[in-house]
């Protein structure tokens, strides 16, 4: 194959990171379902495990199937290098673990994932490790939360669930005059909505849990490197840019350049903390990648028709989605994202706390699940439920607030979509 850049994003999702099977022709990517890999010799087994030589050694560090997948979404987003593991929050953590040490913070935004909000908040502090929430939208808050303590910015793309847009370029912006990395969660926009390295990301995380995969069927996580950001410069990433004691020494950055945040990834983040994707479950996520742009296309399209009937609904008192001109993040969605604005929003119902939980109990062709970007059309009253951990104050700004719902717009007949939530809508108010 010619180099993966010069394609194009529709053929890249069908052909990056794979080949015909050297040993036998197979054209689909093979699940090697194999824990271990034969040395030719001793010499071959020194040179892999002192990375002289690329290669497999042993699963839980890398994998054929998952290598195919790695190439394939480090293209897609445009990075140097890709890890992939076990789930979306395992991602997190890999993103984490080569920048962090006891004391070290991280600046976060409050537009989370639920989930994320309680890993920041709560389990990190095990590690010493620490999160500072800010607005995104205050420039100047992002700026005052940094303390030299401070070792990345985190926030989402398209923040879920709030139909929220992140000013990735001003937040780059901010990063770099720090010397601090950007890490930007693109689970709900996709690459193919959005590129946050082009717009000077230094990490993209994604749980490919949704819709990388696309039908809900395995969970799984990646993190692409974009491959410039200089971890000697500051002297703040001993890990990559000193002699690594659980390495034998090696300086990742000075051996590896812009490799070495991969490198290091996977010879002592899936070494040590073993959040490995097993070959099956990155099979169902290849088969899934090649139909990304097709499928957001379709959820974007469905999206924009099912927020404009439930703007003009009077049982409906908000909608909160930046594809719609009504929304406050309309202008930066098409500027950043101009494919599209996903297809994950909320909107509030007349009725409150007590409505919603009628309405999520009431629709027929929804899935009352805590999942998103599935194929089907998903709900859920997020306060109830993926929130319920958070205060009253942090689901709110989280956009969870009691009288909302959210929505993962599936990619169904968008009639049938609105008539679903027609009904149940009468029932919820009545
Ligand atoms: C689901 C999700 C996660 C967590 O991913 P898992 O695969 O469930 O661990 C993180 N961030 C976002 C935006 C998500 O939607």
């Amino acid at each position: 194959m010619t180099d993966p850049r010069q394609l194009g994003f529709d053929t890249l999702q069908i052909h990056a990171g794979a080949s015909p099977d050297p040993a036998t022709g197979a054209r689909q990517v093979p699940i090697y379902q194999t824990t271990a890999y034969v040395f030719r010799d001793a010499d071959h087994a020194a040179a892999l495990f002192n990375l002289q030589e690329v290669g497999y050694i042993y699963s839980r560090l890398t994998n054929p199937t998952v290598a195919a997948l790695a190439d394939r979404i480090c293209a897609l987003e445009g990075g140097a290098g890709a890890v992939c593991c076990s789930s979306g929050h395992a991602a997190q953590i890999m993103a984490l673990f080569p920048l962090m040490g006891p004391g070290c913070n991280i600046v976060s935004s409050t537009r989370l994932y639920g989930g994320t909000v309680t890993q920041f908040s709560q389990t990190i502090k095990r590690f010493g490790w620490s999160a500072t929430f800010v607005d995104t939208d205050d420039l100047d808050a992002v700026k005052a939360a940094i303390d030299e303590n401070t070792r990345a910015i985190f926030c989402e793309s398209i923040a879920n669930p709030g139909g929220y847009v992140t000013d990735i370029p001003a937040i780059a912006a901010i990063a770099e005059e720090a010397g601090l990395p950007l890490i930007v969660d693109n689970t709900s926009a996709t690459p193919y909505l959005c590129n946050p390295i082009a717009h000077g990301a230094t990490l993209v995380v994604h749980s490919t849990t949704k819709y990388l995969t696309g039908n809900g069927t395995v969970t799984g996580g990646a993190i692409v490197d974009s491959g410039k950001f200089d971890w000697s410069a500051s002297g703040k990433f001993p890990s990559l840019s000193e002699p690594e004691p659980a390495y034998h020494g090696l300086v990742f950055h000075e051996a590896l350049g812009p490799m070495a945040f991969t490198f290091h990834s996977i010879a002592v983040g899936l070494r040590d903390l073993g959040m490995t994707m097993n070959p099956q479950g990155a099979h169902y996520t290849l088969l899934g990648i090649e139909t990304l742009s097709l499928r957001m296309q379709k959820h974007v399209a469905n999206a924009v028709k099912v927020a404009e009937w439930l703007e003009n609904d009077p049982r409906v008192e908000s909608v909160t989605y930046a594809g719609l001109p009504s929304s406050p993040y309309f202008d930066r969605a098409s500027r950043l994202y101009p494919k599209g604005a996903g297809a994950l929003f909320t909107f509030a119902v007349k009725g409150g706390f007590d409505a919603c939980v009628k309405l999520v109990d009431s629709l027929k062709l929804f899935s009352h699940v805590a999942n998103l970007g599935d194929t089907r059309s998903l709900i859920i009253h997020s306060a109830s439920t993926t929130h319920r951990q958070l205060s009253p104050e942090q689901q709110e700004a989280a956009g969870a607030a009691p009288n909302m719902v959210r929505v993962s717009i599936g990619i169904e007949d968008p009639d049938d979509i609105i008539a679903d939530l027609d009904q149940a809508l009468a029932t919820a108010t009545a």
